[in-house]
């Protein structure tokens, strides 16, 4: 099967379609769910395990954190990401490789299909049509344009490849409810909420631009807040970009998140120092099978074996997040390196 037979038809989705005159993304990936809920049973049994999942808040210095024990998520957690291992196997991206009821909704070169092994409410992939490697450059501008056209009850992701993404030779995005976002809490707590409909709330967003670090979270976190795109992106590979000759990687290891209000985009972006911590492959009780990814960055950190979610707690949650973090003072130090670049002017054509 190639896409073409996997772009789910009008005259599928009807039946699943709530109000035929609302034409947004969401309301497409509305209908696209509970269409193959009915038509996939590997999909319902993961949307319906989902439901049960348990999980437990835990601090990390100023911010909380949510444990969650999914045993679903097994195979990706542990899923080897190595080159040969990588090179070994069918793609599952691919869309010959995909179980044959699976479909998706069109988004420009991607696919938006349902994931069936979801770690959050309306857990979406957003999958490139052709196999190509995982890679931010270049595809920062469809990040921001995917949260705008999803809407702000959504957040996307997007997994470096080296560092959680389970696909590294196929590009792709995730999304997923933004009802639980806990890294929204730390950025939220000390400001106004900005209204839906205000020209003036609009208007000022439209205008700004912000660049600063996050702290008293246990994590190194970069945010971006803007309403212009273009300026957005720039600001995004500037920072990757200076991340790359600081590890001397062609892309560092990263993890971001982004979310869109009316007019405003806030990128989350995580530098890594590391993909797996030390417990990931240790032994017997120190063992611990957490492989963060940027959910796990976010505040939502993925158990999948019972006994580790048992012992695990926030001194625990906040050594993985100081070891697979890159340190604080160094982005800092990058980060005001590049917001006292003298400005250069674009000349005017
Ligand atoms: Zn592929």
């Amino acid at each position: 099967m190639n896409w073409d037979d996997r772009i789910i038809s009008e005259r599928e989705l009807h039946a699943y379609r709530e109000d035929e005159s609302d034409a947004s993304l969401e309301a497409y990936a509305a209908a696209l769910m509970d269409q193959q809920y009915d038509a996939w049973p590997r999909f319902r049994e993961g949307r319906d395990a989902f439901e049960q999942i348990e999980t437990k808040r835990v601090p990390v210095e100023e911010s909380e954190v949510v444990i969650q024990h999914n045993p679903r998520r097994i195979l990706s957690t542990a899923a080897s990401v190595d080159k040969p291992s990588i090179e070994n196997r069918r793609c599952f991206l691919c869309p010959e490789n995909l179980p044959p009821e699976e479909k998706g909704i069109a988004y420009g070169e991607c696919v938006i299909l349902c994931n069936p092994f979801p770690v959050l409410d309306r857990h979406l992939s957003i999958v490139h049509r052709e196999h190509i490697p995982q890679q931010i450059d270049g595809n920062v501008e469809v990040l921001l344009a995917l949260a705008r056209d999803l809407g702000s009850s959504y957040f996307v992701l997007y997994n470096g490849p080296e560092c959680g993404a389970s696909a590294p030779d196929h590009l792709h995005f995730q999304a997923c409810s933004r009802e639980l976002l806990p890294i929204e809490e730390n950025l939220f707590e000390d400001e106004p909420v900005m209204s839906e409909d205000c020209a003036y709330c609009e208007e000022t967003a439209r205008n700004t631009f912000e660049l600063f670090t996050l702290g008293g979270c246990g994590r190194s976190i970069v945010v971006f807040r803007g309403g212009d795109r273009d300026e957005v992106a720039h600001w995004v590979y500037e920072v990757i970009g200076e991340l790359a000759q600081q590890t001397d990687r062609q892309e560092p290891l990263i993890n971001i998140i982004c979310t869109y209000d009316p007019k405003l985009w806030t990128v989350y972006l995580f530098p890594r120092s590391k993909h797996r911590p030390a417990s990931f492959f240790a032994e017997g009780e120190a063992r611990l099978v957490v492989s963060p990814g940027a959910i796990d960055m976010a505040g939502v950190v993925v158990v999948p074996e019972r006994e580790h979610f048992d012992k695990i707690d926030g001194p625990r949650v906040a050594a993985i997040f100081s070891e697979v973090s890159m340190r604080g003072e160094l982005v800092n130090e990058l980060i005001d390196g590049i917001c006292s670049m003298p400005k250069v002017e674009e000349p005017e054509w």
